[in-house]
């Protein structure tokens, strides 16, 4: 298995094109045909978790936040994301991350930390947009069935919970070839009618080099006829945060010792207790406050999150409360899901979790 094998399966579940304009998801040192000895699973990768890996004999490093954010202009050990850098590539570890773009991702870092904290019935809090999109094509009547399977098989027709979704409807298509052509049914230049089905399925966008592929190679014809449509739909599976209700509702103190208990906190940051009962919370890993609002419109009791400002929490007003539990906090977790996953996808290979606290924020 290589790199890029890893890389594709991490890019399945959370595909790059799913990351945020400003952030730098992906391969960011190594070589992509370079055979995998071992997967370190960090938060952060620092020359402290390179060093690990090194010793653990794993040459891919698997990372959330990608140690390389802005472009570098030298490389000379002047600062720790350089002499990160030059030790991976010194001693061949590669490094991988997936960030913004596991955020969006189903089952992502703030799902992870909902059910860290078991929560039941959740949803995504601020589902994508314009991330779907619409394929219509003509096809004749005795290929359609061909055509769909293929187009199933490369992802296209899934709507929430249901898989293999089209529509269609039979039709007359009409077409004249013209001297240059090789027509599948007809000859050149004689005007043909075929009675052909027009089919319409949805499509991840991301997919769509693989699902336009996937048409032409199962269609008869020589010349397709398609149009794809961007869509306005959200896309409920991807997106920001998380929103998920407590098994039971707790009482403000009980809700407090469950959440330290259950991420394993000393203490957090929050903002007036309301003096109601928790039952829905809402979640987003990492710094996640341009979510407040998405969240008391979900109606959240609390939002959970990290990297809260202090002005940030007067918008709490009375509608929730604000806990800060710190950003490390409330994405830990993502290592365990990363492991579980990459440990289902692999097994000519150790998948190892780093055993280094990347934590760079301590507490006197
Ligand atoms: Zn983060």
């Amino acid at each position: 298995m290589t790199v890029q094998d890893v890389c594709n399966s991490m890019e399945t579940w959370a595909p790059l094109s799913w990351q945020e304009s400003y952030d730098n998801a992906g391969l960011l040192c190594g070589s992509r045909s370079q055979q995998v000895s071992g997967v370190l699973i960090s938060l952060d990768c620092t020359e402290e978790v390179v060093q690990e890996a090194i010793e653990k004999g794993c040459n891919l490093i698997v990372a959330h936040h990608p140690i390389v954010f802005k472009g570098l202009k030298s490389l000379t050990g002047k600062d720790y994301v350089e002499r990160t850098m030059i030790l991976a590539i010194k001693n061949d570890v590669a490094i991988y991350a997936s960030h913004t773009n596991l955020d969006h991702a189903p089952q992502g870092v703030s799902y992870q930390l909902a059910k860290k904290l078991g929560l039941q019935h959740g949803r995504v809090l601020r589902p994508f947009k314009q991330a779907l999109k619409s394929l219509t094509y003509f096809v004749p009547v005795d290929a359609s069935e061909r055509t769909r399977t293929a187009l199933h098989a490369a992802g296209a027709g899934n709507i929430g919970k249901y898989t293999d979704c089209s529509f269609s409807q039979e039709g007359k298509g009409r077409f004249t070839p013209n001297e240059a052509a090789n027509p599948t049914i007809g000859f050149s230049k004689q005007p043909e009618v075929v009675k052909e089905e027009q089919i319409q399925l949805i499509y991840p966008a991301h997919l769509e080099s693989k699902v336009l592929s996937a048409l032409k190679a199962s269609h008869p014809y020589e010349e397709v006829a398609y149009f794809v449509n961007k869509l306005d739909n959200t896309w409920d599976e991807v997106g920001s945060g998380y929103v998920a209700d407590l098994a039971k509702p707790m009482d403000e103190l009980s809700f407090t010792k469950y959440l330290k208990e259950q991420l394993g906190l000393t203490h957090f940051r929050h903002t007036a207790w309301l003096g109601r009962p928790i039952h829905r919370i809402a979640l987003c890993g990492g710094a996640g406050s341009f979510l407040l609002s998405d969240a008391i419109k979900a109606g959240a009791d609390v939002f959970i999150s990290g990297d809260f400002k202090y002005h940030e929490f007067f918008d709490a007003e009375n509608h929730c409360t604000i806990c800060d539990i710190g950003h490390y906090e409330s994405e830990v977790m993502i290592k365990d899901a990363i492991h579980t996953y990459l440990s289902n996808n692999f097994s000519t290979f150790a998948v190892l979790k780093s055993m280094t606290n990347s934590n760079p924020v301590s507490y006197a």
